[in-house]
């Protein structure tokens, strides 16, 4: 049996899946990026590997993606975030049926894509000034708060009362206006809620711009956040199609982009 691993090198989280040569996830895992994401994505690929039992020669072909691809020489190729976000979206959401539209928030960007009924990418838009919308902006709020990121969908649903208006676009005046919140004694709750909401209307924004078409897709390390899911869907008046490992499918887009180009 041969395996193809896709690792997807992203800013903050190191995402690796390996699947078989029926397109089967036979072992996944995240790691933080760290500043040596090369050294890291290596030894987790390596740590994978023996996790799932198999050895480094039984990968036939690996393909790397994300932020810090070109870095990763053990890689037989590499692909675009976005490419491969989409390969991937189209085979996670095939549950839910055609993916049209995706919302992929990450680390330190967020981007819509729009593809076409094949899952061909026809248009993409991305944010990635000031963190504005990202994974980066949520990780500084939960601090600030005093939380793990884990969390803010629990305190999410705890609010009460109309949710906080947070204006900053940038992380680090977020900061400042989170411990504003925090003086005139806003709850934590309120203000995840509002902070979940400001971020949903600045994706809905950059979203149309490319088109929202059904089925809308969420995926990257946030969509694994239920208050930012349940915040995106209010503001949408619609329903999500999440994945049920929003944080691996750009990875698993790789990873299926080498079963095709090394046979
Ligand atoms: P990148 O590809 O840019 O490294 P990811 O798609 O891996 O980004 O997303 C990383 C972000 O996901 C983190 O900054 C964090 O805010 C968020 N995240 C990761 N795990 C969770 C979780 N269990 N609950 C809520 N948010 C999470």
């Amino acid at each position: 049996m041969s395996y193809y691993a896709g690792i997807d090198i992203g800013s903050t989280a190191i995402k690796i899946v390996i699947i078989d040569e029926n397109e089967e996830i036979v072992g996944k895992k995240v790691s933080g990026s760290g500043s040596m994401f090369y050294k890291y994505a290596k030894e987790s690929l390596e740590q994978l590997v023996t996790d799932i039992g198999i050895e480094r020669d039984d990968i036939a072909y690996i393909v790397a993606t994300g932020y810090g691809r070109k870095l990763f020489k053990e890689a037989d190729e590499t692909i675009s975030e976005i490419t491969a976000n989409a390969i991937g979206a189209k085979k996670a959401g095939e549950k839910f049926g055609k993916v049209r539209t995706i919302i992929n928030i990450g680390g330190q960007d967020s981007k819509a894509i729009s593809l076409d009924e094949n899952g061909n990418v026809v248009n993409f838009a991305m944010n990635d000034r000031c963190a504005a919308g990202t994974g980066k902006f949520l990780d500084v709020a939960a601090a600030k708060l005093e939380i793990d990121v884990e969390e803010l969908g629990e305190y999410h649903f705890k609010a009460n009362g109309t949710p906080l208006s947070i204006n900053s676009t940038c992380a680090v005046f977020a900061e400042s206006e989170i411990i504003g919140l925090l003086g005139n004694e806003h709850s934590k709750e309120d203000i995840v809620a509002g902070i979940h909401f400001s971020i949903a209307k600045r994706i809905i924004r950059l979203t149309k711009k490319v088109g929202l078409n059904d089925i809308i897709y969420f995926d990257g390390g946030p969509a694994l956040n239920a208050g930012l899911v349940a915040a995106i869907e209010d503001e949408l008046g619609r329903e999500l199609a999440i994945p049920s490992y929003p944080q691996i499918t750009t990875a698993l887009g790789a990873a299926l982009m080498g079963t095709w180009v090394s046979t």
